[in-house]
């Protein structure tokens, strides 16, 4: 007997013949217990929103109906990753929509780190990219820090109507949702949208009340992003999973740094004096002299100089030259998605080798 069966989380009618149509299971999935479809089961498990670019019409069609709705925009960002996560086409999307910048996996940064200095830099990055930031929040899905507050921010600043989550892929979208549905309802397993009918923007809703819910939006794909030009296993190394350790390196000037071979730091001009690294405590970072950087790349990079390894290799952009002069003590200098180096006494001037794409930038130091 050929009995149909049901997808338990949608109730589709499972199918094990076409892997891209509706209901399609594999066989193999038939003996389970809880029979999911392929896409049930890969939001349940991963958790994930199918990822969309930015040069994607149906998505920005999709993100633009934003626009014209009515509620509350939580943008969320990746703290070690700000360049890279901060969507400077946001206003474009969310139109006049007032939004809470929330900058995930704060637990990774230096317990000895200044949010109070680290939330002012993050305004003035948003308001220079145009974005109208009610308030900035530094959080960690993962551990829980700072969510009671957001969310009580959260429920003043909504006044009764809908939330919408916007960022790009890897900031931790699904993580915090999964916090907050957990928070609401006690359901620690990752959504499905069948637990949540009636989706009207093609975005997943989870009720927040009667009348309002909680809208989680596809992941943005910023292609310029460091996650991108790296195979998975150095993207392991590359982020961080733990609280990032400062590493000081005293230098004259004529010295590099290479971390890994991802990235390189010469010191060009000034007095000797300290430089503090802060990368995933994983990535190896490599002095050398001035004199020898080259060569050195030229004979050992994917060897001593290790990640790229050699799937990155294939893919990894050239490196390209920026140069900073650094008149003031206690500057960063920020590799987007790798980490950044704070300059201690200042009077400087080095320049930074980085994957074509990827630019450094500087800001004031929240040490
Ligand atoms: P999404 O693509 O935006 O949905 O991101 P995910 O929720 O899948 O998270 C991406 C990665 O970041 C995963 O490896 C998470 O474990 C990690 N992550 C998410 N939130 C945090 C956080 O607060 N702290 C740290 N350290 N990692 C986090």
């Amino acid at each position: 007997m050929n009995d149909t069966l049901y997808c338990g989380g949608c109730g589709v009618k499972i199918q094990t013949e076409n892997e891209n149509a509706l209901g399609y299971a594999p066989k193999s999935a038939l003996k389970h217990e809880e029979l999911l479809c392929k896409r049930c089961f890969q939001m349940r498990h991963y958790n994930k929103n199918t990822a969309v670019s930015l040069e994607d019409d149906e998505f920005l069609k999709m993100i633009g109906s934003i626009r014209n709705t009515d509620g509350l925009i939580i943008h969320l960002i990746d703290l070690f990753d700000v360049n890279g996560t901060l969507l400077s086409s946001l206003p474009r999307l969310v139109g006049d929509n007032p939004v809470l910048l929330v900058a995930n996996k704060v637990d990774l940064l230096p317990k000895s780190s200044n949010h109070h200095k680290l939330k002012n830099w993050l305004f003035h990055l948003a308001k220079e990219a145009g974005i109208k930031v009610v308030d900035v929040f530094l959080i960690s899905a993962k551990s829980g820090t700072n969510f009671n507050q957001l969310q009580i921010e959260m429920d003043k600043q909504r006044k009764g109507k809908d939330i919408y989550v916007v960022g790009v892929t890897n900031v931790g979208k699904s993580t915090f949702i999964n916090h907050i549905v957990h928070n609401a309802t006690g359901i620690k397993q990752a959504i499905t949208t069948s637990y949540y009918p009636g989706t009207t923007l093609g975005f997943i809703e989870i009720p927040l009340d009667d009348q309002s819910a909680l809208v989680d939006t596809p992941g943005v794909i910023n292609e310029e992003q460091m996650a991108h030009y790296v195979s998975d296993a150095d993207l392991k190394l590359i982020t961080p999973t733990s609280e990032v350790k400062a590493r000081n390196y005293q230098l004259d000037n004529g010295q590099t740094l290479y971390f890994g071979g991802l990235a390189r730091f010469d010191f060009i001009r000034g007095e000797k004096q300290p430089f503090v690294c802060y990368f995933s405590n994983r990535l190896h970072i490599h002095r050398t002299k001035l004199e020898n950087a080259d060569e050195l790349y030229d004979n050992h990079l994917g060897k001593l100089l290790s990640p790229p390894d050699e799937e990155t290799l294939k893919v990894l952009p050239t490196l390209t030259k920026s140069t900073f002069k650094i008149e003031e003590g206690y500057t960063d200098i920020v590799l987007p998605g790798l980490g950044w180096i704070t300059v201690i006494d200042g009077d400087v001037t080095v320049e930074v080798h980085s994957p074509k794409g990827i630019a450094p930038s500087i800001r004031r130091s929240f040490q």
